[in-house]
């Protein structure tokens, strides 16, 4: 099986073992080329993570909850 280009993030609590894939985003040089790269910044991967899935970025560490970034 295929798979898209992702992200693994893992919540920064301890003994929380949650992860999610985060999928990258294909993004073209130009539009008149079909070259690109995957959108691999920590920081495209935060918004996602956050808007997508509910997490929790803090001091650079990632949780899957609030309950999770609360009791770190
Ligand atoms: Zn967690």
């Amino acid at each position: 099986m295929l798979h898209d280009a992702v992200i693994e993030a893992t919540c920064d609590r301890e003994r929380c073992h949650e992860s999610v894939f985060v999928p990258m985003e294909w993004v073209y040089h130009d539009l008149y080329d079909s070259s690109g790269h995957y959108d691999h910044r920590d920081t495209s991967a935060e918004e996602k993570l956050v808007d997508e899935f509910g997490w929790v970025v803090q001091d650079g560490k990632h949780f899957c909850s609030s309950f999770c970034a609360e009791k770190s």
